[in-house]
């Protein structure tokens, strides 16, 4: 059993990582987008609410995301052969640390539990973010990051590559300082507890998975 929380910023490969870990040790995997995406389906008023603050780019609040954890939670608890859990994107903030402690205590697990942040400096976060491509035609992302960068065409379809439109220099900078303000907090507060792996994200996605690998 294995319950890793992965931490990093914008651009530090942290999906890419979360979805290989998972195949690698069969894990479940928690991501707040997925679940509220889900609650947002029913059309009661958390669901309408959800697609509201959702529409307006803003936080769902923290007691709303730890019922659905908590369901998620129970429901894996049930389930036989459990491997282990991966969180992707929590905590959010300080408080939420704490509260996923408790949750991790209430069902035992609290031995269990491994943070990994994935470690980039501003400036890749940065160049990856405004530098990063996608495959007009099939949509593929092309990250900035090792041989990926050299790409004219679409290693998968041989089509056209356009920068993303969705990430300009202003909201790059806010998610940055978000990290700073809310995430760096957590990641100090995993190390004082010695549970925290610090990967150099600096590297080719391969030599990330490497060492995260051997860290663990
Ligand atoms: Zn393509």
């Amino acid at each position: 059993m294995k319950i890793i929380i992965l931490l990093g910023k914008s651009g530090s490969g942290k999906g890419t990582q979360a979805a290989f870990l998972k195949e690698k040790f069969n894990l479940e995997y928690i991501g707040s987008g997925d679940l509220l995406r889900e609650r947002a389906k029913k059309k009661d008023f958390t669901g309408k609410k959800i697609t509201e603050i959702f529409n307006k780019g803003g936080l769902i609040p923290t007691p709303i995301i730890l019922k659905l954890w908590l369901d998620k939670i129970e429901k894996l608890r049930n389930k036989k052969n459990l491997k282990g859990i991966i969180m992707d994107g929590n905590p959010r903030k300080i408080l939420e640390a704490y509260l996923i402690d408790e949750v991790f205590e209430y069902y035992g697990w609290d031995k269990k539990v491994q943070a990994i942040l994935i470690h980039i400096s501003d400036k890749e976060a940065t160049d990856r973010l405004l530098k990063r491509r996608v495959c007009r035609d099939c949509k593929e992302i092309i990250p900035f990051v090792g041989e990926f960068k050299k790409l004219k065409k679409c290693f998968k379809c041989q089509g056209p590559l356009v920068y993303r439109s969705d990430d300009t220099k202003k909201s790059v900078e806010k998610r940055l300082a978000w990290f700073k303000k809310d995430v760096e907090p957590i990641v100090r507060h995993y190390k004082k507890k010695g549970v925290l792996i610090k990967i150099n994200g600096d590297q080719s996605i391969e030599r990330v998975t490497k060492d995260i690998l051997k860290n663990l």
